[in-house]
């Protein structure tokens, strides 16, 4: 049973062509790098890439990129102790069961990716 594809955007946030973060919107994609460790000083930490933000479109910097990539709806589930925990899901391509951080209030639905077979692929995962 093949999953289905539909189009959607997805926000990654660049730097200098390099890819650090993704999200469903814009605002989520600054919010999660203002968190990376992508983004900071290189001279501090060696898998910084930058601090600052491109303002025109040839500077060096941080920009908000969106692409229309083809999404896969998946369902997921939460397991929370004490308001933080897991969001559990598992990939219908190679059906690994993965797990990312969550907390309690986590606004679904939440984007998620994995790297098999050579292609990265958008899963929009929701609660059941
Ligand atoms: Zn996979």
């Amino acid at each position: 049973m093949a999953a289905k594809s539909r189009k959607a955007g997805i926000f990654f946030g660049e730097y200098d062509g390099k890819r650090g973060v993704f999200a469903l919107t814009p605002e989520a994609a600054i919010e999660a790098l203002k968190k990376s460790f992508r983004f900071g000083d290189p001279a501090e930490c060696e898998y910084a890439l930058g601090n600052t933000w491109a303002q025109t479109e040839d500077e060096v910097g941080w920009r908000i990129r969106e692409e229309v990539l083809d999404v896969y709806d998946i369902v997921v589930e939460l397991s929370l102790t004490g308001g933080r925990g897991h969001v559990l899901w598992t990939c219908p391509f190679c059906k690994r069961s993965l797990s990312d951080d969550c907390y309690e209030g986590a606004s679904f639905p939440m984007l998620f990716r994995c790297g098999c077979g050579g292609k990265e692929k958008y899963l929009i995962g929701n609660l059941a």
